[in-house]
């Protein structure tokens, strides 16, 4: 099953009288999606108590849970000390998604710094592969690591490289944030073919399972020549890239991905929107 949701909660969570954040499982419920991924990424802030109670929620109402880990995780940065920070937020995360009842922990795993591509990319792997051995160590294997297609040329993780590094282990399974990958394409995600050439390259080296089950951010991203700057609402009209043939794509290849939007202010409603444009779909090709 396809399941659509926000990253966060909208606006008109409030507007409906909500007030307390543990009420957005019921909330998401009662507006008709499936799914909702939680923000780390300034910081674990968040009681073990009211995490908890969370997951409790989240169970209740069968909506399925993705957290984002912290931004500031860097597996290319130099410093050993720094490293062993990144996978101690790496652990966290995963001790988050126990108590809240999660499956997928959303990463962005580096930043180039002063390094060459390649030393990046080396860094990243080798440090990638100590993470996994800790993941490992603390039994979080029946949980997922998603690294994140990332926006700028500056960052680590084009579709080729997420795509390659999640070879590596079972429990690593792809994010493909076509935002972001739109950016890194200049605007040019725009038609089936664009997203056939990322799925058939995720089928031939992941395989089925992870390429179907893979997760998704969706939105809208204003760029310039070095990538993303700002996220947008889905109503813009000057900026990509645009649902409908993804949908296909989803329905062609009979993916079964969550698929998280980003917008701006209206996550929820843009994620109801995906799921409309979704559901046309499979009404006219039935
Ligand atoms: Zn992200």
């Amino acid at each position: 099953m396809v399941k659509f949701g926000p990253s966060g909660t909208s606006p008109i969570f409030y507007d409906a009288g909500y007030k307390i954040t543990l009420d957005v499982p019921n909330w998401l419920n009662n507006i008709g999606l499936q799914a909702y991924e939680y923000s780390f990424g300034a910081g674990y802030r968040l009681s073990l108590e009211k995490a908890q109670n969370f997951g409790i929620e989240f169970e209740k109402y069968k909506i399925s849970l993705s957290l984002h880990a912290p931004y500031y995780i860097n597996f290319a940065n130099p410093d050993n000390i720094m490293i062993e920070k990144s996978f101690s937020y790496v652990l966290r995360g995963f001790e988050y998604l126990k108590m809240m009842k999660g499956k997928k922990l959303v990463v962005h795993l580096a930043t180039q710094g002063k390094l060459s591509r390649d030393e990046a990319l080396f860094l990243t792997s080798k440090n990638l592969d100590d993470c996994l051995r800790r993941i490992y160590e603390n039994n979080f294997e029946n949980f997922y690591l998603c690294p994140e297609t990332m926006g700028k040329f500056s960052q680590i993780g084009n579709y080729k490289e997420i795509i390659d590094l999640c070879v590596k282990d079972k429990i690593l399974m792809p994010t493909f944030d076509f935002g972001h990958i739109n950016c890194l394409l200049g605007g040019e995600l725009k038609n089936k073919d664009d997203y056939k050439r990322i799925f058939d390259y995720s089928f031939e080296k992941l395989g089925e399972f992870k390429t179907k089950n893979c997760h998704i951010h969706f939105s809208k991203i204003q760029f310039s020549a070095k990538g993303e700057i700002r996220h947008l609402n889905y109503d813009d009209e000057n900026f990509g890239p645009s649902f409908e043939p993804f949908a296909e794509i989803i329905y062609d290849y009979e993916l079964t991905p969550t698929v998280i939007c980003e917008s701006k202010n209206f996550m929820a409603e843009d994620a109801l929107t995906f799921q409309s444009i979704y559901n046309q779909v499979k009404t006219m090709k039935n």
